[in-house]
């Protein structure tokens, strides 16, 4: 092959937000720009196109620079075809291939993955999990996202998707959950969850719940206890069968609780008699809103070598 080329390109698709960047191979980004997400599929991949092109220019860069371009998509996407089946973020994307419209355009390799992939792929290269294998990462936001990294691959399932650890089962007859079961983590501990069950007490947001809570309020007390419980009953399950080396917890209601998250965590590994707890703990996410635009170029270096 020839010489490894320094950057490629990392995209990350949110429902409001697209960001695009170029990284290097140690996960720096080099520059970036953001843009709100188009309606229509076509006109979101010209908008990535244009704005990719904008970023190599001021780099006196060409497309043929790059190692290739790596996405992390809100999903579900299928990263095999590059197909977007997200009507709950991406509605009006139904059956665009984000993989062959932006290789056409730029005569690239192309690489997608669903975006909690991608923030722990991330996090593997330049972030709190590095130089860990396995991994399991948690993010909590207004859903849960969750992605396991075993052997240095994002573990994938049936038809190459990835797990839906926001669905894992905590708890018989709990809160509904869109998924159409009950007792899901995310129906518990999500913070659209905890906003839910706060309202039914005259509470406004998750926030307010939290907030409450921290000045010892019974009603929201309970609410996030019970998200606690969920999340330390969902961690009882990973750890059992993953058996990561770190739990990298990431996500906005992290970024202001992850203490009382950890040491809900922390207690379900400290009572696991069945396997090697010391060697396993939990850390904060280093890279923030940037481990999915990092992490989707890692793809690209991955694909490439
Ligand atoms: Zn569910």
């Amino acid at each position: 092959m020839s010489e490894q080329r320094r950057l490629s390109a990392g995209i990350d698709i949110g429902g409001t937000k697209i960001a695009v960047g170029l990284v290097d191979r140690s996960g720096q980004i080099v520059c970036r720009q953001s843009f709100a997400t188009p309606k229509e599929f076509q006109s979101a991949v010209s908008s990535i196109t244009l704005t990719l092109g904008e970023l190599l220019r001021a780099q006196a860069l060409e497309f043929s620079a790059l190692a290739g371009l790596g996405i992390g998509c809100a999903g579900p996407v299928n990263p095999r075809t590059g197909l977007v089946n997200n009507p709950y973020t991406l509605p009006g994307w139904e059956g665009g291939n984000l993989i062959t419209s932006l290789q056409s355009r730029v005569g690239l390799p192309v690489y997608l993955e669903n975006d909690a992939d991608a923030a722990l792929l991330g996090e593997s290269l330049a972030g709190a999990a590095r130089g860990f294998d396995p991994v399991v990462m948690l993010t909590f936001g207004t859903g849960i996202g969750g992605a396991a990294l075993s052997g240095n691959a994002v573990f994938r399932g049936a038809a190459g998707e990835h797990p839906e650890i926001g669905h894992v089962p905590v708890m018989r007859g709990g809160a509904v959950c869109y998924c159409g079961r009950s007792g899901c983590l995310e129906s518990i501990a999500s913070g659209a969850a905890i906003e839910k069950a706060g309202q039914e007490h005259g509470f406004h947001t998750a926030r307010d719940v939290f907030v409450a809570a921290s000045v010892n309020n019974s009603r929201a007390k309970a609410i996030i206890d019970q998200a606690l419980d969920a999340t330390a009953c969902a961690a009882w399950a990973l750890l059992h069968t993953f058996l990561p080396q770190r739990f990298v917890l990431g996500g906005g209601i992290i970024d202001d609780h992850f203490r009382l998250f950890a040491s809900a965590i922390q207690q379900s590994i400290d009572a696991a008699a069945m396997i090697p707890r010391h060697e396993i703990a939990v850390v904060k996410a280093a890279l923030g809103n940037d481990a999915g635009l990092v992490g989707a170029a890692a793809l690209a270096f991955r694909g490439t070598g």
